[in-house]
């Protein structure tokens, strides 16, 4: 079977009949960009930038964060690399921040809710990313929206961060793709209105299905309710997908059920063009792409 999936492995990713698909990978460190070049995805379409963050006392600078995201821009040549901003709290906490304790985490204060709750804290990433931006090609993506509102404060704050950066003289791309992450009902019910104000859409379908399905994505004791696959969830994804469509911006999907080969063919039909999965799954999913015909 290796052998036989070996052949996608510089390959374009197309349909039958011919629709590109673009597959990306979900990373989580500069490091794993050498298995995203290994597997021969066509760029990055979740970097969770949230390791910045993980096991130290202290918050990254913003030198330190320019430096890191210029490594990985670079070292991935030209091909696209979606930066998702701190997605802090809930199942990822971080000791550097000294977040309160919460008996809800999962509806807490997570995500774009912290950064726009610390504008400062936000700021530092967003500068670092915008500085890093000249080395390569850059987007960036925001977490847990669930309004128009916050996604108008996360553009303001980035338009802020450049005005400022190019004050005292640093350069900036002017063509950073801004998009959001689709991963609460709430998001999918406003999704032509999100879609008015973004780039492009990815479907965080871990969280979407935990939300839809009011059942704690790490909670065995209702694992059997987990399922991304439900038909509430794929409803919202396709309904997700057309809105996208409407507006002329894409939608892609970067949660686990991305690389659910199984649902390939659906997932295109309903209007899906990017796929970013775990770094192993992208032949697979290649190859299932290529066996899609609608
Ligand atoms: C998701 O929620 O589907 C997602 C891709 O983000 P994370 O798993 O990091 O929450
Ligand atoms: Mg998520």
């Amino acid at each position: 079977e290796l052998e036989e999936l070996k052949r996608y492995l510089h390959k374009p990713s197309v349909t039958k009949n011919g629709r590109v698909i673009k597959l990306y990978n979900n990373i989580g460190s500069v490091d794993d960009i050498a298995a995203v070049e290994a597997n021969g995805a066509e760029g990055v379409g979740l970097f969770r930038s949230e390791f910045l963050y993980m096991g130290r006392s202290s918050l990254p600078t913003e030198e330190e964060q320019t430096a890191i995201y210029t490594k990985a821009l670079k070292a991935l040549q030209g091909k696209l690399l979606i930066v998702r901003t701190m997605d802090i709290g809930a199942d990822k906490q971080v000791t550097c921040l000294r977040l309160k304790k919460e008996a809800n985490p999962a509806l807490g204060k997570r995500a774009v809710r912290i950064c726009l709750a610390d504008k400062p804290l936000f700021k530092e990433q967003l500068k670092a990313l915008l500085r890093a931006s000249v080395y390569g090609k850059l987007a960036i993506m925001i977490p847990m929206i669930i309004s128009v509102d916050e996604v108008r404060q996360c553009k303001q704050i980035i338009a802020e961060c450049k005005e400022e950066l190019l004050k005292a003289d640093y350069k900036v791309a002017d063509d950073i793709p801004f998009g959001i992450m689709i991963e609460t009902p709430a998001a999918c019910v406003l999704a032509d209105e999100l879609a008015a104000e973004v780039d492009f859409f990815s479907i965080g379908t871990n969280d979407l299905t935990q939300y839809t399905l009011a059942c704690d994505r790490q909670n065995p004791d209702v694992a059997y309710l987990y399922d991304d696959t439900n038909e509430a969830v794929l409803r919202l994804m396709k309904m997700v997908a057309e809105a996208a469509q409407r507006h002329g911006i894409w939608a892609g999907i970067c949660g686990e059920l991305a690389g659910n080969t199984a649902l390939t063919s659906k997932l295109i039909e309903y209007g899906f063009t990017e796929l970013s999965v775990s770094p192993a799954k992208t032949l697979a999913v290649r190859r299932a792409i290529a066996h899609t015909t609608f």
